[in-house]
């Protein structure tokens, strides 16, 4: 008989599978680099089937072709400084909460590790604002959607297209009352890597990490970079480009990600949810008459149920009619699935056999001499501003992060 085994490199770790088990015989557990993936206690499976039948691997689900696509931003300041991008995650939430609804996110808790919670408040909406570019947990929300949506009650579950896949298959059917929101996606790391790096910045800084965002808007964000910053008991905020970090810098080249995100059958224009939003880069080069600094996201309308909604969202937001074709140039995951790399490996391997730290403090001295000798390149006038640009003191706040360059 066919087995969820057998197709094991393509699974996502969507749990859905464990969750639909009636025997129990399915438990979630963590391979060498730190991926959850299905264990099967062949003592309890009656073989019924069912792990297949809800796996999104194996059953795979309906995917839409945008019916409108949108640059969107959000028309609240504040929300629009929290959010990654341009806010669609809190205009869609607000919009299911003014209902009575619930709201299915990603959070990274004390521990910093990336999960899914279910959320009722609006003043908890920061919690889910962010992206965190880790695999997340989707522990209990499955079932726990599962029941709200059988007691009438809406749901709108954001999470990665597979997450979606994986509740939608879990589900089995179709259910009037949810709302589904994917965002373009490149892949994740494992939480287990992450939390690695927590430990090895909280070893150099000599100091506990009590905070940590992967995005900012302070400073360079117009420019397109990514910076992180996080805070340490004494309650000092620091900045760092994503590039000059090991972690980040990977994730952002691709070279840590889950092995299925590399052959991810989401990454293409058909979405899988109703709503799909993502970063809209470059959005001035598409939409000369946006004048906005700080973000803008791309929203897109797959299904006739969000169009529903439009007039709704645009009480929150500024939208400007846009193409598909433009967001197709700017994210490459809107056409295919990031390329393997051939060191993701090594780096995977180096970690386990010689250390997080190892592997770090390699990366880093590597960078080091790399930016040394672009730096060597630089017009003599341009060098002197750099100089000068590192000598400056840069003031410590809770709200502005000093940068670590
Ligand atoms: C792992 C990852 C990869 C991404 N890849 C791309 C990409 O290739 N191209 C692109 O344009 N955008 C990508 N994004 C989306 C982008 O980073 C922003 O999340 C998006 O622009 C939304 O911005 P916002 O201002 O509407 O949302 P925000 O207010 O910032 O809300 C963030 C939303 O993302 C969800 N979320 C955050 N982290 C996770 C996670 N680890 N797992 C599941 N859900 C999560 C939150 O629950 C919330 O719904 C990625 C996001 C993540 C988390």
């Amino acid at each position: 008989m066919k087995n969820l085994m057998d197709q094991l490199h393509l699974c996502t770790g969507c749990r859905s599978c464990e969750n639909a088990c009636i025997k129990g015989a399915i438990t979630m557990e963590k391979n060498e680099e730190g991926f959850l993936y299905p264990h099967i206690d062949e003592e309890k499976c009656g073989n019924c089937g069912l792990c297949l039948t809800v796996c999104p691997v194996e059953t795979p689900v309906q995917q839409y072709q945008p019916l409108q696509a949108y640059a969107a931003i959000h028309k609240d300041k504040t929300v629009l400084l929290d959010s990654s991008s341009g806010g669609v995650f809190t205009a869609l939430a607000e919009m299911v909460l003014k209902q009575g609804g619930l709201v299915v996110g990603c959070m990274l808790d004390t521990n910093f590790y990336a999960k899914q919670i279910l959320l009722s408040k609006r003043e908890d909406l920061s919690k889910c604002r962010g992206s965190k570019y880790v695999q997340s947990d989707t522990a209990d929300t499955f079932v726990k959607v599962k029941q709200q949506l059988e007691n009438g009650r809406m749901v709108l579950y954001t999470g990665t297209p597979c997450q979606i896949a994986g509740l939608k298959t879990y589900l089995g059917q179709e259910y009037e009352n949810l709302l589904t929101a994917d965002f373009i996606c490149h892949g994740v790391p494992s939480p287990e890597l992450f939390r690695q790096n927590i430990l090895w910045l909280e070893k150099k800084k000599g100091n506990k990490i009590i905070h940590y965002r992967f995005r900012n808007k302070i400073g360079s964000y117009q420019l397109g970079l990514y910076y992180y910053y996080y805070f340490v008991r004494s309650k000092k905020a620091v900045g760092g480009s994503a590039a000059l970090d090991p972690y980040y810098a990977s994730f952002l080249q691709a070279k840590t990600y889950r092995p299925c995100c590399y052959q991810c059958t989401y990454a293409q224009e058909k979405r899988i949810s109703d709503f799909t939003f993502a970063d809209f880069w470059s959005v001035e080069k598409f939409h000369p008459e946006i004048n906005s600094d700080i973000g803008a996201s791309i929203l897109l309308l797959n299904t006739n149920k969000s169009l529903s909604y439009l007039p709704e969202i645009e009480q929150s937001m500024l939208l400007y009619p846009s193409k598909l074709e433009w967001m197709k140039q700017i994210n490459e995951n809107l056409n295919h699935p990031a390329n393997y790399p051939p060191c993701r490996t090594d780096i995977y391997q180096t970690i386990q056999t010689m250390g997080y730290e190892a592997w770090a403090n390699q990366y880093c001295s590597s960078m080091f001499w790399k930016l040394r000798y672009l730096y060597g390149k630089l017009p003599l006038a341009l060098r002197i501003k750099v100089k000068k640009a590192q000598k400056k003191e840069h003031h410590f706040s809770d709200s502005k992060p000093k940068r670590e360059l």
